[in-house]
C-alpha cells in the first residue's frame, strides 16, 4: 500500500480525529522523527516515529489480506457483517482470534452463483486502490457458456465491446474448448464477464475466478488463506 500522509496517518493509528491531526499538525505539534512538520499532506517516510505533544503514536494497523475460495449461493456484501446468506457467515466462523478482531472489507464483488477467488481485507485503502478504475489490476476468470465458443465470436472482446455503460478496455480472451472461455479484464463493472460474453452471443452458465493480479486461487471451496506480505505487496 501507499505511504500515508500524515494527517491520516496519526487519524488511522487513532491518535486524533482526522480534523485535530490537521490542526495539532499545523500548530507544530506533532513531530516526525523528532522533528516537527507542519503540513497535514506530508508523507510519512516508512517506519517513522510519529510524536504527538510528545508522547509517541504507535502505529501500524497491519494490512492484511485473506484469499478466499467463494462457493456458489452466497451474497458478497462489502463489510463484514453475520447477516446470513453471505460471504460473511463462512468466512467468520473459521478466522482465529488473532485475526477475528478486524472488520473485514471484500475487495471488489463475485456475483452470488459466480465461484472463486474473493480477497477480503481490514485496510480500507487497500480496496480503494485496488477497485479503483484506474488502477486496472487484472482478474482472469473462467465461463461456461451456452453456444459455441471460437476465435472469431470472441475477437471483438480483444478490441473492447459496446455495453450499456460504455465501452470495455481491451480483454485478453481464450477459448478453452467449445464451452470454456478464459477471459482476463482490467476492470470491475457489475456483471462485467457476463455481459461481455452475453454481447458476442455466449450466455454464462457458470462463472469462475481463478486469479487477481498475481494472486492465484489455491485453497479449496469455502476455505481461505491469508497472504504473505510478499504476496501483498507484489500481488496486488
Ligand atoms: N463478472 C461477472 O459477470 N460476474 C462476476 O461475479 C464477476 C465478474
Amino acid at each position: 500500500t501507499k505511504p500515508d500522509w500524515l494527517s491520516r496517518a496519526l487519524a488511522r493509528a487513532g491518535a486524533l480525529p482526522l480534523k485535530q491531526a490537521e490542526e495539532a499538525i499545523e500548530q507544530g505539534r506533532v513531530t516526525v522523527n523528532g522533528r516537527a512538520v507542519r503540513q497535514p499532506l506530508a508523507p510519512v517516510p516508512e517506519g517513522a516515529v510519529l510524536k504527538v505533544d510528545g508522547l509517541p503514536v504507535s502505529r501500524e494497523v497491519e494490512t492484511h489480506v485473506l484469499a478466499f475460495h467463494k462457493p456458489a449461493d452466497l451474497l458478497t456484501s462489502t463489510v463484514s457483517q453475520h447477516r446470513t446468506g453471505t460471504v460473511y457467515e463462512v468466512l467468520l466462523p473459521q478466522l482465529p482470534d488473532a485475526l477475528a478482531r478486524y472488520t473485514w472489507h471484500a475487495v471488489g464483488r463475485l456475483d452470488r452463483g459466480t465461484t472463486g477467488l474473493l480477497l477480503f481485507t481490514n485496510d480500507e485503502q487497500l480496496v480503494a486502490h485496488a477497485t479503483a478504475p484506474e488502477t486496472h489490476l487484472t482478474k482472469r476468470y473462467v465461463a461456461t457458456v451456452q453456444g459455441t465458443a471460437d476465435d472469431a465470436r470472441l475477437e471483438p472482446l480483444r478490441r473492447g465491446v459496446q455495453l450499456e455503460d460504455g465501452p470495455t478496455r481491451p480483454a485478453q480472451v481464450q477459448v478453452r474448448d467449445a464451452h470454456t472461455v478464459e477471459v482476463i479484464v482490467t476492470e470491475g463493472r457489475n456483471h462485467q464477464v457476463k455481459r461481455m460474453l452475453g454481447a458476442v452471443g455466449l450466455p454464462v452458465r457458470a462463472l469462475h475466478r481463478e486469479a487477481i493480479g498475481g494472486v492465484v486461487l489455491d485453497v479449496p471451496e469455502g476455505t481461505f488463506r491469508p497472504l504473505t506480505p510478499g504476496e501483498i505487496t507484489e500481488g496486488l
